[in-house]
């Protein structure tokens, strides 16, 4: 990886856990979720970089994608609430998640088991490392405490304006499996539940531009936001109608209706480990 771009990713890792660590401790009961994914926006732009999609605050059964579009709704006692923040540098990703509870400590072992599994899963990432290896560690981590993995959400390679760039990381031992290669840039993101961990869609929040998206509309939100994610209050002078073939990001949510944690950070891959940015 050549030095700019090594810098650029440093650099968008650094705010991204830094606004992630100045945001938890703000989540409180009562305030709106979109103060918090404001304030989260606001910030990333404040220290020098841009949002790579809108603030994710997802609340118990749903796993992620929710991002506020109003003062509805708040934080409510015991809620346990995923935060996850995107930020760029000149395209150049850093992904980073973590839970909290709304004044309460009901699901500690819930929300601990997620970051032991992301943690296990790193201390193996290494040039040639197997993404089903990564799958069976974050797994077997999760299984041993008596919860499940989600199967059907998974980790991710980034590439420059490129938020899913091809790559899966699975949280389980999956069949399928890719050999991962020094400079890969990946999103390791355990998610962690009491359900089953089956994936039923809600609504859509978060939209990007598709190759069959047309018009000027798409052009104007190309120029701003390239292909990365957006979501309509980014762009309130738009109407979603104008916006025909859209990618759509559906809500994630656990299909028994059970509460979710989830925790992720984002790795440069080296010969013999990997460095976290976030
Ligand atoms: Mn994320
Ligand atoms: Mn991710």
């Amino acid at each position: 990886m050549n030095n700019i771009i090594y810098e650029c990713y440093l650099e968008a890792g650094k705010i991204a856990s830094k606004v992630r660590k100045e945001t938890l401790p703000r989540i409180k009961e009562d305030i709106p979720l979109l103060e918090i994914a404001e304030f989260v926006e606001e910030r990333i732009k404040e220290l020098g970089a841009k949002p790579a999609f809108p603030c994710n605050i997802s609340i118990n059964e749903i796993a992620s994608h929710y991002t506020p579009q109003d003062n509805q709704p708040v934080f409510k006692k015991g809620d346990v609430v995923k935060l996850d923040i995107g930020t760029h540098i000149e395209g150049y990703i850093a992904d980073t998640a973590a839970t909290v509870e709304v004044r309460s400590n009901d699901h500690s072992l819930l929300i601990q088991t997620s970051d032991e599994a992301l943690k296990n899963a790193i201390r193996h990432v290494k040039n040639g490392v197997e993404t089903s290896q990564i799958g069976k560690i974050i797994e077997t981590t999760i299984n041993n405490r008596g919860f499940n993995t989600i199967k059907d959400l998974t980790g991710h390679n980034l590439e420059r304006y490129n938020l899913h760039a091809g790559v899966s990381i699975p949280n389980y031992k999956s069949f399928f499996s890719h050999s991962i290669k020094k400079d890969t840039v990946l999103a390791i993101e355990p998610f962690t539940t009491y359900g089953r961990g089956n994936i039923k869609h809600g609504k859509p929040f978060i939209f990007a531009i598709s190759n069959k998206c047309k018009g000027k509309t798409t052009q104007d939100i190309t120029k701003i936001f390239e292909s990365l994610p957006f979501t309509p209050r980014w762009i309130p002078e738009i109407k979603m109608k104008e916006l025909k073939g859209t990618r759509e990001y559906f809500e994630s949510i656990e299909s028994d209706g059970k509460i979710v944690a989830q925790t992720e950070h984002t790795v440069i891959v080296n010969e013999e480990d990997c460095e976290i940015i976030t």
